[in-house]
């Protein structure tokens, strides 16, 4: 932490992304530090490949986030935000791999380690409690823009305070955000209270198109681009679905197929198969996500598959029927306090 302070007092271009169809965390991370960075006098750009989803547009300071990037432009400094990987940043990864300083922040257990300074703990609930923290010893305090977008992050990263990476940091910073004029309310009806007609179109689909395997303990679920097109939906509609698939009784582990867009829009690549994976607790999600070069977390996870739709089909449902490999193992578990965590390299 020292090390980053240090480092971004003394840099004065500093880029800030975070990863391709991000989610509420990576919009949420990425505004509260760049708002922070404002204030310290620095020339800050936001950057995410993707579009912002809707239901994050409200965010004060969200139209400070670029999707394209000057590559000619000169940075001191990359700060990564909830990537666990420098590819999850999409495109520019080949541009940002090349700058002098490069700053990992992120909660994700499979964090590869990329980049030169290293802000990593998997017992985090959020990106956003680790920018909370890192915003605190940069000594700039909180506006309500900024809380805004932390609240958000914890709020939706957590599932609304439900999933199990819920931590009582949760609670904490989240009090403290209210106390800054956050209003609880009127965030929960931006992100969870208004919904187009297509999207609820889509759940039809999504609802119709789940498959159970044959013990009962996978639950399949598919989002073709001729789904989208009928329901006129982009994949900013399809977040949370899946989390339908995972509800069902005695299901340890729910997949969403994705199919990409054929323009590569708000995909980890042109056609193939964005899958995410949830589990209920007893399986390792980011540890089946990882066997196909993904990652994430122990609950939800992740990855990009370039192969026939019934071929991705079959190899989830083999895994289906070989659960219990993949139950967690004791070294995995997020035990450590957070402080000490922080300074994990992974
Ligand atoms: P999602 O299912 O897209 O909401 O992602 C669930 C979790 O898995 C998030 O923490 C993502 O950061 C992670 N994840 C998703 N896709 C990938 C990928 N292709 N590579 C690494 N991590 C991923
Ligand atoms: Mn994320
Ligand atoms: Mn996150």
């Amino acid at each position: 932490m020292d090390q980053i302070v240090q480092q971004l007092n003394k840099s004065h271009n500093v880029l800030l992304a975070s990863h391709v169809n991000p989610d509420g965390d990576a919009i949420g991370s990425l505004i509260a530090l760049g708002l922070a960075l404002d204030e310290m006098g620095k020339k800050v750009v936001l950057y995410n490949e993707s579009p912002i989803p809707a239901v994050y547009r409200f965010l004060p300071g969200v139209e400070r986030i670029q999707h394209h990037l000057d590559v000619s432009a000169r940075y001191d400094a990359a700060i990564l935000l909830d990537c666990s990987n420098l590819d999850r940043v999409g495109s520019v990864a080949d541009v940002i791999c090349r700058f002098p300083v490069i700053i990992n922040v992120d909660h994700h257990y499979t964090n590869n380690g990329f980049g030169h300074y290293h802000l990593i703990s998997p017992s985090a609930c959020a990106t956003a409690e680790i920018v909370y923290g890192l915003v605190k010893a940069l000594g700039i305090s909180f506006s309500t823009a900024m809380a805004t977008s932390i609240y958000t992050g914890i709020l939706t990263d957590t599932g609304s305070f439900r999933f199990s990476n819920t931590n009582r940091s949760a609670f904490v910073i989240c009090d403290e955000m209210v106390g800054l004029g956050v209003k609880p309310d009127e965030i929960a009806q931006h992100v969870y209270g208004t919904y187009s007609l297509g999207r609820l179109k889509l759940l039809n689909l999504a609802l119709d198109s789940i498959e159970i395997s044959s013990n009962g303990e996978l639950a399949l679920m598919v989002l073709t681009q001729e789904v989208m097109a009928k329901t006129e939906t982009d994949v900013c509609d399809a977040d949370g679905l899946i989390n339908y698939a995972r509800s069902i009784e005695n299901v340890k582990l729910a997949v969403m197929i994705q199919e990409a867009p054929q323009n590569g829009q708000g995909a980890q690549g042109v056609g193939g198969f964005n899958v995410s994976l949830r589990s209920n607790g007893s399986v390792d999600a980011a540890a089946i996500a990882s066997l196909f070069g993904g990652g994430g977390h122990f609950t939800a996870a992740g990855f990009y598959i370039d192969a026939p739709l019934l071929e991705v089909k079959r190899r989830l449902k083999d895994i289906a029927s070989n659960l219990e490999q993949w139950e967690p193992t004791a070294c995995l578990l997020p035990k450590r306090p957070a402080s000490v965590a922080m300074n994990a390299r992974r």
